[in-house]
């Protein structure tokens, strides 16, 4: 054997996966194959200057390379079942936040001490919510910011590059079950090993699915979120962020009764471009260093879809709808509140007319060619509904870009031991449909590793 362990992909998953390995024996020899760079080199090129927008680049390093699709994030890790994935359903839910809290303090010895945990325990706003029809839900919140997030990830690759094999810009071809042990082929060569575990975040859904296939590992469709990034002064939510930072908040639409949720709030943050699959979508984040800060707050509102019979392929819907404003506007549309209720498009007049000055730089357009009715009609309750608790969110300049989709991969078939039928491949983080989150994908390394270990 090459290898005792052998882990396929260094986003959360991966790496506390690594580190818990190492850290319960010393001895056991283990890899990990990356398909993006060292995070060192992992740069996006758009700069704001030359390139404005995103140029598709093969492989996408907000996505890939050390430190996975969390690298550049935010750094919220939610320490609650609440949301974030069911990683409980699988291991029981005071073991999951057991694991999660060990993770923050992992974070914490690794450069993130001194960041700030929030908190709903307690909170009046989840009385207002209420009284507004607004749900908000429980969970504590380590904010580490996107510049501590990456301190902390480079502490743990300091700690882990000498100890444990890393093959960077080697993306994995395939994995075949052989005598009881693995055998992981990649376009520079074949490694074997004792055990494999599985861990390639969102990025990795398609060749997962397809390792699935070839593996007799069964699969069932996962939901796809989708809808719209808002984007307003940061004082109008001021009054939820200063106290919660992020708050998960939910409403239950008159007209359809459908749920819309909060996601991924970013006080003070900027609204950025993700690359899933050659698909331009938007996502958000924040800095924790004060000079990064901007004047505005943005967050997700989603409307969550699954289907399952006769048409079962939810990401393909979201896909889809991605698609559409992509062909629209090249990428992502910003629309202004006003102008979408107006049942006119936005302009590059309209917007910079606006009191809100947008962070992306996006294509300005109109929402409804690209949201079916139902998901946007739902979006516009919100709004309104969150204008009750925050208000100024329904304000004509509130800016929102479309399209933000959640995608999740298909759920694998693993076991409360977070294994497949194949005995000894082991899939974790959001490869494996289980867990959509930092915390749970970092717990769900940690908890493999143990058994592994045992
Ligand atoms: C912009 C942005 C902001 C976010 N903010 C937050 C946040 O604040 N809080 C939160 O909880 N979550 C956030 N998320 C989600 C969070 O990043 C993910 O839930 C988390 O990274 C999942 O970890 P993972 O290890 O399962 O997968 P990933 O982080 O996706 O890592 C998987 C790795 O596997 C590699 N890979 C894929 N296929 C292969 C292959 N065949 N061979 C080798 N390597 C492969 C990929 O290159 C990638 O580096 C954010 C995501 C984005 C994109």
């Amino acid at each position: 054997m090459d290898f005792d362990v052998i882990i396929v992909g260094a986003g959360p998953g991966g790496i506390f996966a690594a580190y818990e390995l190492k850290r319960l024996n010393a001895e056991l020899r283990v890899a990990v194959f990356e398909t993006g760079h060292p995070l060192e080199r992992r740069v996006c090129p758009i700069d704001g200057e030359k390139i404005k927008k995103c140029i598709s680049c093969d492989v996408c390093s907000i996505m890939s390379g050390f430190g996975g699709a969390g690298a550049f994030s935010d750094g919220k890790y939610n320490i609650t079942n609440d949301f974030g994935g069911s990683l409980h359903a699988h291991i029981g839910k005071s073991k999951a936040i057991k694991l999660m809290k060990y993770v923050d303090e992992l974070n914490m010895e690794h450069g993130g001490a001194g960041t700030k945990m929030y908190s709903t325990s307690g909170t009046s706003i989840r009385k207002l919510c209420l009284q507004n029809k607004l749900t908000l839900l429980d969970a504590q919140v380590r904010h580490l910011g996107t510049d501590i997030n990456h301190l902390v990830l480079q502490n743990f690759y300091n700690e882990l590059k000498d100890e444990v094999e890393f093959f960077f810009d080697t993306p994995v071809t395939d994995v075949a079950a052989e005598d009881g042990a693995f055998r992981v082929v990649t376009e520079k060569g074949e490694y074997t090993c004792k055990k494999c575990i599985i861990s390639v975040g969102r990025s990795g859904s398609k060749w997962m699915e397809s390792l699935c296939g070839r593996l007799g590992i069964p699969t069932k469709s996962n939901r796809v979120d989708i809808g719209v990034r808002v984007e307003i002064p940061a004082e109008i939510f001021s009054n939820l962020t200063d106290e919660l930072y992020e708050s998960k908040i939910v409403y239950r639409t008159e007209k359809f009764e459908d749920s819309v949720r909060t996601f991924c709030m970013n006080p003070n943050g900027i609204v950025v471009n993700e690359n899933t699959n050659g698909i331009i979508t938007v996502n958000g984040h924040s800095y924790e260093d004060s000079s990064r800060k901007t004047n505005n707050t943005n967050f997700a509102l989603l409307v969550s879809k699954h289907f399952s019979e006769p048409f079962k392929d939810s990401n393909g819907y979201g896909e889809s709808i991605a698609r559409l404003s992509n062909m629209l506007g090249g990428g992502v549309i910003v629309q202004r509140f006003g102008d979408l209720i107006r049942g006119r498009r936005s302009t590059e007049k309209r917007i910079e007319e606006s009191t809100v000055t947008p962070t992306l730089s996006a294509t300005p357009g109109d929402l409804s060619l690209v949201l079916p009715k139902r998901i946007l009609d739902g979006i516009i309750e919100m709004i309104y509904a969150l204008d009750k608790v925050a208000p100024g969110t329904a304000n004509d300049d509130t800016l929102l870009y479309g399209v933000e989709v959640k995608f999740y991969n298909m759920e694998v078939d693993i076991d409360e031991n977070l294994e497949s039928r194949v005995k000894g491949l082991y899939v974790i983080g959001d490869g494996s449909g289980v867990t959509h989150s930092l915390s749970h994908a970092s717990a769900s390394g940690v908890y493999v590793a143990r058994q592994i270990a045992e």
